[in-house]
């Protein structure tokens, strides 16, 4: 028997264990300790100046924060990129805000800027000018950064940057991660590196991070008994997982490489069958870490990658069709939507390979196999 090939599986460094038995050895089995306050550091020093981060125990709980900290209110329009994973998206309905959904452009399958200025209009002229806009860098490709950093400028909108896929790109040489007002990453375990389960706030002041800190860790005013005047949450990031995520931070610019080699050995083999497209970078502004790499079927071609996932689960080979977009999904029937059909078509024509930094060569062999074989 084969052993299976997942999508994109954790990928420990070596120096993981070292700092866990660190945490065990000292007794930080608590969501405070030196790792938490490490790993905090070596995110800091990886991306630039300036700029301030709040280890907490999700990307999830992380978007959650930044709308807290935004003071988004019930009722309150947030923009969001339709073609994500729904994390992006559920923290709104957490805060009872309402999601203004937006649809992708061609290039990136990011925010549309067309589309998110319609969204801002359309709160405008509903008396509540939208109070943020959530960008995603899905898959790893920077969004539209130049202009909608404009929109956002330009009508006063502060942009939360999803990065949970985009750790390690960057966009006219800068690292995604310091785009947003607040920017978010995720260490969930399918992530480009790991805390098991985690993620960040990147914040641009040291009072935003305190009062993230403070929010996190059951909002506790300064006083011998536990006293509170506002709503806390527990959301810091455990000791324990913080130390992974140190040891990771020791390969992630290797996993980055592995990554893109990926995305180099899909390109050789769709080189050959052009009825396929590779989800790449529109230009030298944009350098994706290519978490997922993903194929897609060229306009006109009158298919679905479906018969192709199916082969690879024969196989035991995990794929996945790119995210249904959230406008489409039960649970957000009925919410307000702006744009066209980018992100539907997209969601019924692409595949998410396998892009695992740890794939051998004969896992590559294997997927080679198939593809060749489905295609011909
Ligand atoms: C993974 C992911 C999240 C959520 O991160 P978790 O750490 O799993 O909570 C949010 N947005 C996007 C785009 C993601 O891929």
């Amino acid at each position: 028997m084969n052993k299976k090939i997942w999508l994109s599986s954790p990928h420990m460094g070596g120096s993981e264990m070292k700092y866990i038995e660190e945490a065990f050895a000292e007794n930080w089995i608590a969501p405070m300790g030196p790792n938490v306050n490490g790993l905090e550091e070596d995110l800091q020093n990886y991306l630039g100046e300036n700029v301030h981060v709040a280890a907490l125990s999700s990307g999830t709980a992380a978007l959650h924060l930044a709308l807290v900290l935004l003071g988004i209110e019930a009722g309150d329009f947030v923009i969001c990129q339709s073609l994500t994973f729904s994390a992006s998206a559920n923290p709104i309905i957490y805060m009872g805000a309402e999601p203004l959904f937006v649809d992708s452009e061609k290039d990136t399958w990011n925010l549309c800027p067309t589309a998110v200025e319609d969204a801002v209009k359309f709160g405008i002229s509903k008396g509540k000018k939208p109070k943020a806009i959530i960008a995603v860098s899905l898959y790893g490709m920077p969004f539209k950064v130049a202009e909608i950093t404009e929109i956002s400028q330009r009508y006063g909108i502060p942009i939360i940057e999803d990065s949970a896929e985009a750790l390690g790109s960057t966009y006219k040489g800068q690292k995604c991660g310091t785009f947003g007002d607040i920017s978010v990453l995720s260490f969930n375990g399918n992530k480009i590196i790991t805390t098991s389960g985690g993620g960040v706030l990147i914040l641009k002041n040291k009072d935003v991070k305190h009062r993230a800190v403070f929010l996190s860790t059951q909002a506790k005013d300064d006083a011998p008994h536990y006293e509170h005047t506002t709503i806390g949450y527990n959301y810091r990031m455990s000791n324990v997982s913080a130390g992974i995520g140190r040891g990771q931070m020791e390969v992630l610019e290797e996993r980055i490489r592995q990554r893109r080699a990926n995305h180099e050995f899909y390109r050789e083999i769709f080189n050959d069958y052009p009825e396929f497209g590779l989800h790449s970078e529109l230009s030298s502004d944009y350098f994706s870490n290519y978490w997922l790499s993903v194929a897609y079927l060229q306009p006109g071609v009158d298919r679905s990658t479906e018969r192709l996932r199916q082969r690879f689960e024969e196989e035991d080979i995990e794929t996945r069709p790119i995210w249904k977009p959230m406008h489409l999904q039960p649970v957000f029937k009925g919410k307000t939507y702006f744009g066209n059909d980018v992100a539907e078509n997209l969601f019924g024509r692409g595949i998410c390979l396998p892009s695992g930094s740890n794939l051998s060569d004969s896992d590559k062999n294997r997927i080679a196999d198939v593809l060749r074989k489905a295609l011909r």
